[in-house]
């Protein structure tokens, strides 16, 4: 009986297993179809400058609008298409789409506005990038050091001295360059100081409980302290309350951004 059972039990994983790959592949074969059918579209998180509290940038995040399935988390479809080409397809994509509307957006209104655009692991393997950014700038007429472009902590940890050269390669067009989520790769100062790095953002979860810890004020006044001392802009993201902006702005961070600050959201919503 308890056999039979057992088999049972296995059989049943079986089918959710099954259930799961099925999922991901229909996932993956819509968004494929997503990029030309317009489901994707770029919101923008404003980066607040804290020694002005003006707006001076915006990230670009990109949203994906399934025609069933609703709203799609990027945590969910970038791992996705992080396991194919179809990173490089989407990242072509945001690139474009979100310089030509930073670009559109600075004329018309006269605004000094950057952009901060995610980019991949895989899309810094990939031959075509360092030509599609010259291009996305070229196209659009934004200036290369109104372009700054992110890439996570974990990304570049992974191999330095192949990530060097593509961001050397990136930097030499003028574009400037961001370490995202630092704090959570476990890199270490030496290594960070081999590649030319324009600005550190410190991860959501430093920023948490700033306002109630000293111990974790503390680590976040070291991190801005030791960027600060080789060179780096310093922005906080994820900053939730009124508290935490005031003690970012005592510990001389340089920017931040949050939901306290703003949410992302269209373009025509926040420049409406
Ligand atoms: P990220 O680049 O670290 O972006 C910050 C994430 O934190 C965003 O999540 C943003 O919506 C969220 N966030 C901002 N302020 C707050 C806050 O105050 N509280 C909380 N709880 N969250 C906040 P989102 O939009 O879901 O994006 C998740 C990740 O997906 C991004 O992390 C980035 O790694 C990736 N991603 C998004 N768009 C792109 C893209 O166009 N290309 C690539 N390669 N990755 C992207
Ligand atoms: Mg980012
Ligand atoms: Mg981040
Ligand atoms: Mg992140």
């Amino acid at each position: 009986q308890a056999k039979s059972r057992g088999r049972g039990r296995f059989e049943f994983f079986d089918v959710a297993l099954r259930t799961r790959m099925q999922r991901r592949l229909r996932m993956e074969q819509d968004l494929r179809d997503a990029v030309h059918s317009g489901q994707l579209w770029p919101a923008y998180q404003p980066v607040v400058d804290l020694h002005t509290g003006d707006m001076v940038a915006v990230e670009a995040l990109l949203r994906w609008t399934h025609p069933k399935h609703g709203p799609i988390s990027p945590a969910e479809f970038i791992p996705l298409a992080e396991e194919s080409e179809l990173i490089n397809v989407l990242g072509k994509f945001v690139l474009n789409d979100t310089t030509r509307e930073l670009a559109a957006l600075r004329s018309a209104r006269g605004l000094d506005l950057s952009l901060k655009v995610n980019l991949s692991v895989r899309q810094l393997d990939d031959p075509h990038l360092v030509p599609a950014v010259r291009d996305a700038l070229a196209t659009t007429g934004l200036p290369a050091n109104a372009l700054t472009l992110e890439v996570t902590e974990s990304a570049l940890m992974r191999d330095t001295s192949a990530a060097a050269e593509v961001l050397t390669a990136l930097r030499s067009l003028g574009v400037l360059l961001a370490i995202d989520d630092f704090g959570t790769g476990y890199s270490s100062l030496a290594q960070l100081r081999t590649l030319t790095l324009d600005t550190l953002k410190i991860d959501r979860s430093f920023i948490t409980g700033i306002a109630d810890s000293h111990d974790a004020a503390a680590i976040v006044a070291s991190i801005i302290a030791m960027a600060h001392a080789v060179g780096l802009t310093v922005v906080a993201e994820g900053v939730e309350t009124e508290k935490e902006l005031i003690l970012l702005r005592e510990l001389e961070c340089d920017q931040a951004q949050g939901y306290h600050l703003g949410r992302p959201s269209a373009a025509a919503e926040l420049f409406r």
